[in-house]
Parts: structure tokens; sequence; C-alpha cells
């Protein structure tokens, strides 16, 4: 296989910008039919990377209907061989406020109905799903954080939800009781396939608001500041996400690199 790319990014369209010099479009192929749009090739802080936007370039996939099979075959198939994830976040706590980022260790899976696993039969596998974040990733994502002087929490739990609605007000006070961090759509079954795939996966949560029934205060006084908020958390995941890649070793100390090795019935 000959490798196109190091690393794959699932982001937003503010990422076309992210590229030093050229960028090519491809279109990928997958067993899985088209993923979310054509994938751009870019170098970015001396690295080959590649860029999917996850809702399509013109944002018309709504998290239930992301072709996640396809978009994380389509980069392995490119010779990726770690996920880069930024998604935007709800806080579920009141110290985790807008504008911070939270490095993900764990998530709870509230959606329904995804397909989740590339491994339909006849070879029947199991991976784990204890620690499906790459640790090696989630160390430098810290550390990129607190160069570029973004408030980070360096472990939350990230809640799956189905989407596309938003929670109800008792759904969101039952993840704040439960002691969960932030609330999501899409990083579910993105890191399981990811994983699958034997892939490092990191996600970045960019806290954009409090959730409903979260800490009313707070949300009412942050209600204006949307706005500011996602446009300070594009310029900082841009800025993070790039110190990241240049001290990113060029081999894989971690975990991820082994997924399969006990999850098949042999
Ligand atoms: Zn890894």
């Amino acid at each position: 296989m000959k490798q196109t790319a190091e690393i794959g990014i699932f982001g937003g369209s503010g990422f076309y910008e992210f590229a030093e010099g050229n960028v090519e479009e491809i279109k990928v192929e997958t067993p899985y039919g088209p993923p979310s749009d054509k994938i751009a090739l870019m170098t970015v802080a001396g690295r080959r990377v590649a860029f999917l936007p996850r809702h399509g370039k013109s944002h018309s996939l709504p998290p239930h209907k992301v072709p996640y099979r396809a978009n994380l075959w389509a980069l392995k198939s490119l010779g990726v061989t770690r996920v880069l994830a930024p998604s935007a976040v709800g806080s579920l706590q009141a110290h985790i406020a807008p504008g911070d980022f939270v490095i993900v260790d764990q998530f709870i899976d509230r959606t329904s109905g995804r397909l989740d696993t590339f491994y339909d039969g006849p070879i029947v596998t199991h991976v784990s799903s204890a620690d499906v974040y790459c640790p090696q990733l989630r160390s430098l994502a810290i550390d990129a954080a607190k160069v570029n002087g973004v408030t980070v929490h360096e472990a939350g739990t990230s809640v799956v939800i189905q989407g596309p609605r938003f929670s109800s007000r008792a759904e969101s006070v039952w993840f704040t009781r439960m002691g969960w961090d932030v609330v999501t759509m899409t990083q579910y079954p993105e890191v399981i396939l990811a994983r699958e795939l034997s892939l490092c996966y990191l996600t970045i949560g960019l806290v954009t608001d409090y959730d409903a029934g979260t800490v009313v205060e707070a949300a009412a006084v942050e209600a204006h500041n949307v706005l500011e908020v996602l446009t300070k958390n594009t310029t900082n995941v841009k800025n993070v996400l790039r110190t990241l890649l240049s001290h990113l070793p060029e081999s894989r100390v971690c975990p991820c690199v082994d997924s399969l090795k006990y999850a098949r019935m042999e």
C-alpha cells in the first residue's frame, strides 16, 4: 500500500486553510460506500495530512447520517495510522467552561442504530473498549494546549447522544449527576471503528456552551458569547493541532497498534 497520508483529521471546513502549500482533493471509494466528501491531502507542520470534513463540505450530513465506516476505511486506505478528531461539545459540568478544551479519555454511548463495526463475520472479532483514546496522542494534545495557553481538562468522559435533537433537560441533569463531562453527537462509533482498524484516535472536545439543564445561571451569562467562543475555538484548535503535529514522533508508542491481538475467537 502506497502511503499518501500519515495523519487523518476530521473537522469543520475551517481546516482547508490549515495547509502549507497545495491542497489536493481526491475521491476515495470504499466497500462501505463513499465517505462524507472528497479527502483533502495537505502538508501541515511538515507532515502529510488527509483532511475529511465529517459532515461534508457543505455541512449536509447530520450526525446520525455520517458514513462513519466509509470515513475510517478511506483514511486507512490512504495509509493513515493516526486520526485527530476535534469536535464541538457541550459542557455538563460548571467547571468546564465555554472555550476550554477537554482531552476525552472515556465515552458513554447513547446512540442507536448506527453501523458500528467492520466485523459482521465470519471472523468474529471483539475489540477492547476499555481505553480507546490513544495515550500518546492525548499526552501530546495536553502539552500542545498548554503551550498555546488554552485551558485544558486533561481527562473527561464524553456522552455521545444520537441527535440530531439536543438533550432534554432531564437527560442533561442525569448526565451531569453521573459525573460525565461533555456531550457530543459524533464520537461514537468513530472512535470504536478507528480501534477496529488499529488506528490511533484522539478527540479534542472544544467546549462551545453549557448543555440544557446544566448550571443554568452560567449558561445565561454565556449564551450571547457562543459565536465569539466558536471563533476562538477554531483559532485555538488549529494552533494546538499544529503544535501537536510538529512534536509528533514518527513511531507509534501506544497499545493502539495491537488492538486486534486478543480480539479474535480463533
Ligand atoms: Zn495510539
